[in-house]
């Protein structure tokens, strides 16, 4: 068994699920160096691109990621809605033409979609944004496919490098985005998008990895 259009499509319900879940706890984390609104929108992002996904047809991997890249673009205002909105849309270009999914693919996937963030908001790693999460997750995903390690130990392994990354954005002072206004305040604070972006590689392990 491998990952096809069902398990993408449970990702992208689990995400919107722990989304919602954890709405409060990431709008906390926005409260304390942002403007207390990055589980707020993620949410508002989330639950719009679920009726989306539903009504698709044509059971496409790459068109399932493009709508969600485009219900997150229209819905979400902030630095969060583009910034996850080109997550999706780079997943989509990567896996064009792809009815399954190897990890190799989904490591590829992650990294460019790592790329086109980096492009669109200019943030390096240690920068204290989301980079910093998703970054370690597509090296440890590129090393796991390389060594040819189950497809399931290689997204758990993503995940854990996803999650250090995130408690590794603690001490960094923020240089992109509102958190990047308060200098050294930022420092002390665990960054919210980094947070939400260990829940997505959660979401796609938990996802991709059934049955694997
Ligand atoms: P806003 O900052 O507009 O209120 P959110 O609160 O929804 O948007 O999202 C904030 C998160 O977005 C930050 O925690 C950070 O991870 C991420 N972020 C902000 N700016 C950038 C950027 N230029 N590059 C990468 N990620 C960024
Ligand atoms: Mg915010």
């Amino acid at each position: 068994m491998g990952v096809g259009y069902p398990e993408c499509t449970s990702f992208v319900r689990g995400f919107a699920e722990a989304v919602a879940a954890n709405r409060e706890y990431l709008t906390q984390l926005d409260a304390e160096i942002g403007d207390a609104d990055h589980g707020i929108n993620m949410d508002r992002g989330m639950r719009a691109v679920l009726p989306k996904v539903e009504a698709l047809t044509d059971q496409d991997i790459s068109g399932l990621f493009r709508t969600v890249a485009m219900a997150l673009i229209s819905t979400v205002g902030g630095a969060s809605g583009p910034l996850y909105g080109t997550v999706f849309l780079q997943l989509s270009s990567s896996l064009k033409g792809k009815s399954e999914i190897e990890l190799s693919d989904w490591a590829e996937a992650v990294l460019a979609a790592v790329t086109a963030v980096q492009a669109r908001g200019k943030a390096q790693p240690g920068d204290k944004t989301m980079v910093d999460a998703l970054l370690p997750a597509g090296d440890v995903l590129r090393e796991a496919a390389a060594e040819g390690v189950p497809l399931s130990e290689g997204l758990a392994r993503a995940t854990e490098a996803a999650h250090q990354g995130m408690e590794a954005t603690i001490p960094l002072l923020a240089r992109r985005g509102r958190a990047s206004y308060l200098g050294e305040r930022s420092q002390g604070h665990q960054d919210p998008g980094a947070t939400s972006s260990w829940l997505l590689m959660q979401a796609a392990e938990a996802a991709f990895a059934k049955g694997n």
